[in-house]
């Protein structure tokens, strides 16, 4: 499942609601620009009244009247260019500067479970790629096209005013100019389209490759990984050539688009001359002008295809915007801490249940092991329990409210998961602390670090809570990662814990030393650890017995192993390993 790609009808609502929120500026742009390309627009018409001036007899200082004019006009444009070129950058950088954050906001209110199963692959590439390839759009294409619109439209309807015989030169070559754009246009965006999935399929498995290195060395699967990548890699390469065979085609038609018109008009304004209908001055006016609107026109069809592939881009990027929540708040607060589970179901794809109907309680404060073969559906019973995911039947509820009618903030004041995925977020360790509390104060960080063992060390830091870690900064070892992971689960002070497998990739010694930091984390709140070594459930209060997404058992270890049932097995073949 890949997020959702936003189309043409959400895409202009959009680009619309940014424009109007930046009404003013967008205004002030335009004018000045109109402004610029009017003032430009004196120099040809100055000039081939020189020419006429001169060839019918005038005087020196008429002439120099004329040069001083056109001094002004070229001082005034100059000036009016700088402030246009000037508020336009200011605006391109306002409208993605607002973009930005708009996108950061979508990204950290997306629900996690759609995440999970879109994974992240797609969601970076969004995030990174697609916004770095419309930076360039927005923040330059953007005023360049308004630029250039406005100084076509002003330039030929100054050659049709000059003389509207000779200016019908100008549109010889536009047959070509449509042919040659609409024929690019119509392939350019399908082509970019697939340029850019390309290279998000390439990040997704480059990242998955990366990220379970170890799987992928301890199964041997390091052929299949390059196959894979090298198969991606061949797509994109592909794309990337069909879209540069496009241009090879566009770009000579262009040429003979922007040529034409300039052998016309000296043909044509020749004979126009030589018949008495244009003056030779008028002809030279236009096809100054001819000339001059060469610069708008190939610029406008550069951005035109960059602005089609910004709106492939663009398009992804408000893509995201468009996924469903899967809850609602209702605004109910949980008036206890007990969670219960009833009639509990869930089905990753429709119709597949991996869990069915499981009834549970916690009683607080106790600690509860999930154990059972692996596939049997512990992380999905975990994931449900910390509410990650909503149900497809039956419910999670904390205090009687159902998990997923909670406010994901509250939500995590609840419960929290804990797995092995820890991120280190680049910023400072307090800012990386305080992603759990907005508003921690520096000896509340402190305590907190305190609890998990970890102040030790980040007092050692050169630069204490201040120093900056992650990409570019002082980086964690992955048993300090940890450590503020759980530092961070302190500040967030939730009344039940969902352990999944939390320490197993850590070297022991680590391990031991990490497992003393989430026994304080612990301490006091009730947990559910899915247990992938059997002796954190011979600690635990009670064991539930997972199979086949079903509990099978549950009751205190003693219990369950004097009963003789599954967990009896379980329990004497691990004994004998
Ligand atoms: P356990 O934790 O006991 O090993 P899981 O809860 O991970 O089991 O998996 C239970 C079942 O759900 C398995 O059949 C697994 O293949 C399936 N499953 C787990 N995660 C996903 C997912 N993201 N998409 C589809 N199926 C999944």
């Amino acid at each position: 499942m890949k997020l959702p790609i936003a189309d043409g009808a959400v895409l202009r609502a959009r680009v619309g609601d940014l424009l109007r929120m930046h009404r003013g500026s967008l205004a002030k742009v335009v004018g000045l620009h109109t402004g610029a390309a009017v003032a430009g627009l004196a120099g040809p018409w100055l000039l081939g009244r020189i020419i006429d001036d001169v060839s019918t007899g005038t005087t020196a200082s008429a002439l120099n009247t004329m040069a001083a004019a056109l001094a002004v006009a070229v001082l005034l444009q100059t000036v009016l260019v700088r402030q246009a070129q000037r508020s336009s950058i200011v605006l391109g950088e306002q409208v993605f500067a607002q973009m930005r954050e708009d996108l950061i906001e979508v990204v950290t209110s997306l629900p996690l479970s759609t995440v999970e199963r879109a994974g992240t692959g797609d969601l970076i590439a969004r995030t990174t790629n697609d916004v770095d390839r419309i930076n360039f759009t927005v923040r330059f294409g953007v005023p360049r096209v308004l630029v250039a619109t406005a100084s076509i439209l002003l330039t030929v309807l100054a050659a049709v005013l000059t003389n509207w015989l000779v200016a019908l030169g100008m549109f010889v070559g536009l047959p070509i100019l449509l042919v040659a754009c609409r024929w690019y246009l119509k392939r350019a965006a399908a082509g970019y389209l697939r340029e850019s999935a390309a290279y998000a399929t390439i990040n997704g498995s480059l990242t998955e490759s990366v990220e379970g290195a170890r799987t992928v060395d301890a199964l041997g699967l390091g052929k299949r990984r390059r196959d894979r990548t090298d198969a991606d890699v061949r797509e994109a390469f592909e794309a990337e050539k069909y879209t540069l065979w496009l241009r090879t085609w566009l770009f000579p038609g262009l040429d003979a688009a922007f040529i034409l018109p300039i052998i016309a008009i000296l043909a044509w304004g020749a004979y126009l001359a030589s018949t008495g209908q244009a003056t030779v001055g008028a002809v030279t006016t236009v096809l100054l002008y001819a000339v001059q609107v060469i610069g708008p026109v190939d610029e406008l069809i550069f951005w035109l295809d960059e602005i089609q592939v910004g709106t492939a881009r663009l398009a992804r990027i408000f893509g995201v915007g468009l996924v469903q929540q899967d809850r609602v708040a209702t605004g109910l607060k949980p008036s206890a801490q007990d969670i219960h589970t009833r009639d509990l179901e869930y089905a990753y794809r429709e119709g597949q249940n991996v869990l069915h109907g499981i009834d549970l309680d916690l009683q607080p404060g106790e600690r509860l092991a999930i154990v059972g073969p692996s596939g049997a559906g512990k992380s999905t019973l975990g994931r449900m329990l910390a509410g990650i995911h909503p149900p497809s039947g039956g419910k999670v509820t904390v205090g009687d409210v159902p998990l997923v009618e909670l406010e994901l903030e509250d939500l995590r004041g609840q419960v929290a998961l804990v797995t092995q995925e820890h991120h280190v977020f680049v910023g400072t360790l307090a800012q990386n602390l305080r992603l759990a509390k907005q508003d921690a104060t520096d000896d509340e960080l402190a305590d907190a670090l305190r609890a998990v063992d970890a102040w030790g060390w980040v007092v050692a830091l050169e630069n204490g809570l201040a120093t900056e870690v992650g990409s570019g900064g002082v980086t964690l070892s992955p048993a300090q990662a940890q450590q503020i992971a759980l530092a961070r689960l302190v500040l967030l002070d939730p009344h039940t814990l969902v352990l999944d497998e939390a320490t197993s990739l850590l070297d022991p010694r680590a391990a031991r030393h990490l497992e003393r930091s989430l026994s304080a984390v612990l301490h006091g709140r009730t947990v559910v650890a899915i247990a992938h070594r059997l002796h954190t459930a011979h600690d635990a209060d009670r064991v539930a017995v997972v199979a086949d997404g079903r509990i099978d058992e549950i009751g205190p270890h003693d219990d369950l192993v004097a009963a003789e049932g599954s967990y009896a097995a379980l329990w004497h073949s691990w004994q004998r390993e």
